[in-house]
């Protein structure tokens, strides 16, 4: 519903209607319209993907203009780039404010202490950079500011009457990733916004949780995303309950699975698979050695052998807590589940992959090659690869595997876990029909720690009674940078970015035609500029000394919802050329009144 407000020209701002939906409107101010003509506007395009990036939304952004690569996992962001993050903070920070949340800052740099407070100084892994200031005294550079806040909350919160509270920042983060890729997707530096809140009970925290996650589905409602809430693992954040915000796109790194009949939904990460009810068949096969030269991986082995990958055992070699190597068995075509894996008790944490010198120092083999008989270390098997019969592993030496091996016979059953990522076809586990996959890009992430870091870092208050109480705790993430690759993936075409409307970093480019030599149409171009922008669009005006051929392409690649037109044949009939970045066609609109049709087409 459009709900006009009487206040300044030059601005505008979203409002809520009860219906759920969002129209832009005229609004206060303070938030002043930035327009543009491209003459003064460095915009460098390019016309072809940058052969470094693999995801269409990397290819964009770079070819677009939005982002410049500096060093592995590390972008600027160019003018153009920087007018979405506005667009993405003001919705975020629209929706945080109305929900009671209140805004703060926090250092990026964060000192060890407070780390080694919540023991997550040795527990975080790499990922988290540390280094040292001139006085010898350590720091990182925060991937996320539990530690802090929860510093903060026991200095500044000493009553139950302060709760509950919410903190919020629009922050960069810096996390070590192990494979940043797909540009500013997986970056080792990124923006966050992060929030807090401390409440006096579980009740109070659940309420809290509860007005996050609606607040977080307003927030990518009105960005225009398709996305699913899905139940998720709480990984090094801590804490029980958790879900997340998955926009869905081929090209995202998570897997989900859902189930339509029952309306299951979380991450592959947290599906449980409980052992099937199925039983192995009869061995009939002997043990036999078989050559399998170079055939290391599951792929070359099941075609090598003419057997499928479902009839292949790999061993999956993983540093344990009390012995260098643990072995982790899985029908081939499975995947390992880090999450499941992670919680088995003889698995060092963090979870580390042995490098081929400790493969060889746990089985005198080369990966590829390694399999569980004759070894001796700890051996876990998930429960779908115990119904095997007659299988194929690794024999722990160079170019050989065994066949028709068997449970018992050949070697003895290891305890069985479930350790795998769930696939297309497994049972729901609310227990009707089937799970399907599909992969996504999770762009928030809610959780309930409970007591996680106030009672390691004593965050307490005084309760009703003049009793000491620990407070209960929540933390709530968004991806601001994450979130407009995710935008993107969603909407492109061949020729560019489509933006929605909510992201743009310009509402509509003007194209004049030949405004050098016509005085007619620079001066319409200045005149539906001053109009458009008093009516509250962000107008960017291509007087560039290009070709209209060249202009057309540059505004299909940066996506801008509408297109202008400007020339003299139209203006004879007093039309311009109208085209949204949608429509296939153009169409001819009256110059007089246009910026109110273009408000009543929304
Ligand atoms: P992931 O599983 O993708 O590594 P995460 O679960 O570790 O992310 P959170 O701690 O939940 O991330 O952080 C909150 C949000 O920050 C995420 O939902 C995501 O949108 C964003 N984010 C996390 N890591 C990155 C990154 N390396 N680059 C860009 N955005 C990120
Ligand atoms: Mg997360």
């Amino acid at each position: 519903m459009l709900r006009q407000t009487a206040t300044g020209r030059n601005a505008y701002r979203w409002l809520h209607s009860t219906s759920g939906r969002y129209n832009r409107v005229h609004a206060p101010p303070d938030v002043a319209v930035s327009s543009m003509y491209l003459s003064k506007f460095p915009l460098s395009t390019y016309k072809d993907s940058p052969a470094d990036a693999e995801v269409i939304s990397h290819q964009l952004m770079l070819r677009a203009g939005l982002i410049r690569r500096l060093a592995s996992g590390l972008y600027s962001w160019l003018p153009l780039g920087m007018r979405v993050i506005h667009k993405v903070e003001r919705i975020i920070r629209d929706e945080m404010n109305r929900s009671g949340a209140l805004e703060l800052r926090m250092p990026a740099v964060q000192p060890a202490e407070l780390w080694r407070e919540s023991a997550r100084w040795d527990a975080y892994g790499p990922e988290l950079l540390r280094f040292k200031d001139r006085h010898e005294r350590e720091f990182c550079l925060g991937p996320t500011h539990e530690e802090v806040i929860t510093d903060i909350a026991r200095n500044e919160l000493k009553s139950y009457r302060q709760l509950p509270v919410n903190y919020y920042q629009i922050q960069t983060k810096f996390r070590d990733e192990i494979r940043p890729r797909f540009g500013v997707m997986r970056s080792r530096e990124f923006i966050m916004k992060d929030a807090y809140s401390f409440h006096t009970d579980t009740e109070s925290l659940e309420a809290g949780y509860q007005t996050m996650r609606s607040t977080y589905e307003t927030i990518f409602t009105r960005m225009q995303l398709e996305f699913r809430i899905v139940k998720a693992d709480s990984g090094a954040i801590g804490g029980s309950i958790s879900e997340e915000f998955q926009v869905l796109a081929t090209s995202g790194e998570d897997a989900i699975a859902y189930c339509d009949a029952d309306g299951f939904a979380a991450n592959v990460e947290v599906v449980n698979l409980p052992p099937l009810a199925d039983e192995a068949p009869a061995p009939s096969e002997s043990l036999t050695l078989v050559d399998t030269p170079k055939a290391g991986s599951i792929d070359d082995l099941a075609q090598f052998l003419d057997c499928s990958a479902k009839q292949c055992l790999k061993l999956l070699l993983v540093k344990g807590s009390d012995t260098p190597a643990v072995g982790l068995l899985l029908r081939g075509d499975h995947e390992l589940n880090a999450v499941k894996a992670a919680r088995l008790p003889a698995v060092d944490l963090p979870l580390t992959m042995l490098p081929a010198d400790a493969v060889h120092a746990a089985t005198g083999s080369i990966p590829g090659f390694v399999g569980p008989i004759g070894l001796d270390i700890p051996l876990y098997v998930d429960h779908s690869a115990t119904v095997l019969t007659d299988f194929v592993c690794g024999a722990n030496q160079k170019d050989k595997h065994f066949r028709g091996v068997n449970w018992g016979r050949d070697l003895p059953l290891p305890e069985a876990a479930d350790l795998r990522n769930a696939i297309d076809g497994d049972p729901s586990p609310n227990g009707t029909g089937t799970l399907q996959i599909a992969r996504g890009i999770e762009v928030g992430q809610v959780f309930q720690l409970g007591t996680k870091y106030s009672e390691s870092m004593g965050a307490t208050v005084l309760d009703a009674d003049g009793k000491t109480q620990t407070m209960q705790m929540g933390c709530y993430g968004i991806g601001v940078t994450r979130v407009i690759a995710a935008a993107i993936e969603q909407n492109h075409d061949d020729r560019g970015i489509i933006w929605p409307a909510a992201l743009a970093p310009f509402d509509i480019v003007v194209i004049p035609i030949n405004m050098e030599k016509s005085t007619l149409v620079a001066e319409q171009t200045h005149s539906l500029y001053a109009e458009l922008r008093a009516a509250g669009y962000d107008v960017l005006v291509d007087d560039r000394p290009q070709r209209p051929g060249f202009k057309f392409a540059d505004a299909d690649l940066l996506g801008l919802p509408h297109r202008i037109v400007v020339s003299e044949k139209t203006l004879s009939n007093q039309q311009i050329e109208y085209k949204s970045r949608t429509a296939s066609e153009s169409q001819l609109v009256a110059r007089a009144d246009f910026a109110q049709w273009l408000r009543a087409q929304d």
